[in-house]
């Protein structure tokens, strides 16, 4: 039998209509190049909506085509976020921190017709736009200046436009979004978002038992709308109307305290090597900023360290949550809070918690299985492969490759080398390309560096395998210092002897002065190993 209840689709329009008519007066702030803030209003953002889907209409964007970003986080990246997807397009998001031969080679895979680039990210276009035949227009946001003669200006385009805009009804399954991986290994795959999958993520996100999100909240997405949606921040935000928070190009730990204070930030979310940053120096000036508003701070993309998460916390009063995603998964698929039951732990076991990855938000759901494809049980020690599905993960990538990530009953392979234990949380020992393969063994690579990171003169820490002729892999650190601390060799071993087997402990440490990035701000494990792959073998 046949429910008889409206088949009402879950749209980003919905979102924005619904910003409309209730949240008009919710502010949208973003930091510009030059430091100084824009603000308007979500009933601006929405107006301007509406012109920009006018422009695009009048340029020949139709349904399906993909419209591309190559923008910092910023008030009409917002505008893009939401115009293009409600008028039946795609909105695709590069990411600026490629090198252009990638950036080549996304743009031209999704075929982008359009491309809208920040005026000051122009000279990153420039360098591998003659390699994207597919793009027909590049529409310059004149966020550092005026948009050069010759080129179609944003504003411009959008100044004689009506600001209504009657939007189309709407698939929810028709696609909003285009995401790239990062392609560490490989070619970066395109995994294709829908209306729905974006839907029922932000409203998760929503729930108390996650983020949160509400219309009190100021949301700072520090991490960039070009990582994987912004981590459904800038959704959430819109379908709540809480105040948005657009950190620009700067994102140092300083204008990102000064942001937090002035503007009564009460939810930012990034990756760790951003906070790390931020830590050392809220340590050196604890007093400077008033960060009283900030519920908590969202920390993801990467194994946020345990220290870290208690330096906040005990040294500045400071919540983290920490959440595993994926690109794959629109993005967020675990969070970590400590449940009912926890409330009477010790505080040293409530922290443990929240420094597992989390167990599984709503709608999804994960089991961990072994290389032969077991399923294995969870008892928070047996190690396998994560797997997921649900609402927002992806069913393929955009073209036909990766197909062996996903399997014949209906699962995603995320790559993750996890532990599950009885209540669920998930533990990531490691990224299967980076666990550590020693006489065929394995050592996680991040239980290793977490606890490096807890060294009182450490400030960061990535362990990785280098090459050993006995033993085929062994874990080998590098180490940045924190400014004006010291610490020999022997006391890290001894620092990690306390905690490790004998045969996990790295073969040796380089101190460096900053550990390799990724594009999305992770330690650049492939770098380190390029570097000094071959450190043990001389
Ligand atoms: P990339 O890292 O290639 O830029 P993604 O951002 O999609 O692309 O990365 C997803 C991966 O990041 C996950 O598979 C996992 O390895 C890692 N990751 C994400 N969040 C966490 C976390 N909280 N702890 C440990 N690893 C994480």
């Amino acid at each position: 039998l046949t429910g008889r209840m409206m088949d009402f689709p879950l749209t980003l329009t919905h979102f924005l209509e619904r910003a409309r008519t209730y949240f008009g007066r919710s502010e949208i702030v973003s930091r510009q190049p030059d430091k100084s803030f824009h603000r308007y209003t979500y009933a601006d953002f929405y107006r301007r909506s509406c012109k920009l889907a006018h422009a695009l209409t009048r340029l020949g964007v139709k349904p399906g085509d993909r419209v591309a970003s190559l923008c910092w986080n910023h008030h009409r990246h917002l505008e893009l976020y939401f115009a293009v997807p409600s008028m039946g397009a795609v909105i695709h998001t590069l990411n600026l921190r490629l090198h252009p031969n990638d950036l080549a080679y996304i743009a031209r895979h999704a075929e982008d017709r359009i491309i809208v680039v920040d005026r000051s990210l122009l000279p990153l276009l420039e360098k591998f736009i003659a390699a994207v035949p597919s793009v027909e227009h590049v529409i310059v946001i004149p966020d550092d200046g005026p948009t050069p003669q010759g080129r179609l200006d944003y504003e411009a385009l959008l100044a004689p436009e009506q600001d209504s805009f009657a939007w189309p009804t709407l698939d929810e399954r028709s696609a909003a979004m285009l995401c790239y991986t990062s392609g560490t290994t490989g070619n970066p795959k395109g995994v294709l978002y829908s209306h729905r999958s974006c839907v029922l993520h932000a409203l998760t996100l929503c729930m108390n038992d996650t983020l949160g999100i509400s219309e009190p909240d100021a949301v700072l997405p520090v991490v960039p709308m070009f990582h994987a949606a912004a981590w459904g921040l800038p959704h959430g935000g819109v379908f709540t109307g809480a105040k948005l928070v657009f950190p620009g190009p700067h994102l140092d730990p300083q204008s990102l305290l000064d942001l937090m204070a002035g503007e009564r930030v009460t939810l930012a979310a990034g990756v760790p090597t951003i906070w790390l940053g931020i830590l050392a120096l809220l340590d050196q000036e604890p007093q400077r900023w008033d960060l009283r508003s900030v519920r908590t701070m969202a920390i993801g993309g990467s194994a946020a360290p345990p220290a870290m998460i208690e330096g906040f916390l005990h040294r500045h009063g400071l919540v983290v949550t920490h959440a595993w995603g994926m690109t794959e998964m629109n993005p967020v698929g675990t969070l970590a809070r400590p449940r009912r039951q926890h409330e009477h732990l010790p505080q040293a076991e409530r922290l443990a918690i929240r420094s597992t990855q989390g167990y599984a938000l709503p709608l999804v759901e994960v089991r961990h299985v072994s290389d032969s494809g077991q399923v294995l049980p969870w008892d928070g020690e047996t190690m396998g492969e994560l797997e997921v599905r649900g609402p927002w993960v992806a069913s393929s990538y955009y073209s036909s490759e990766g197909a062996d990530r996903f399997t014949s009953d209906g699962w995603f392979k995320t790559g993750d080398v996890v532990t599950l234990d009885a209540e669920g949380y998930v533990r990531i020992t490691d990224r299967s390309k980076d666990v550590i393969k020693s006489g065929g063994e394995w050592i996680s690579s991040v239980a290793l560096e977490n606890a490096l990171m807890a060294h009182p003169a450490v400030l960061e820490a990535a362990v990785f395998a280098a090459k050993d002729p006995k033993w085929d892999e062994r874990p080998l650190a590098a180490v940045v210092l924190k400014p004006g601390q010291a610490v020999s060799k022997q006391e890290l071993t001894a620092h990690l002897e306390q905690r490790f087997v004998k045969w996990w402990l790295p073969d040796d440490y380089v101190f460096i002065p900053q550990i390799p990035r990724t594009s999305t701000g992770k330690f650049l494990k492939t770098k380190l190993r390029e570097d000094y792959g071959d450190h043990l073998v001389k």
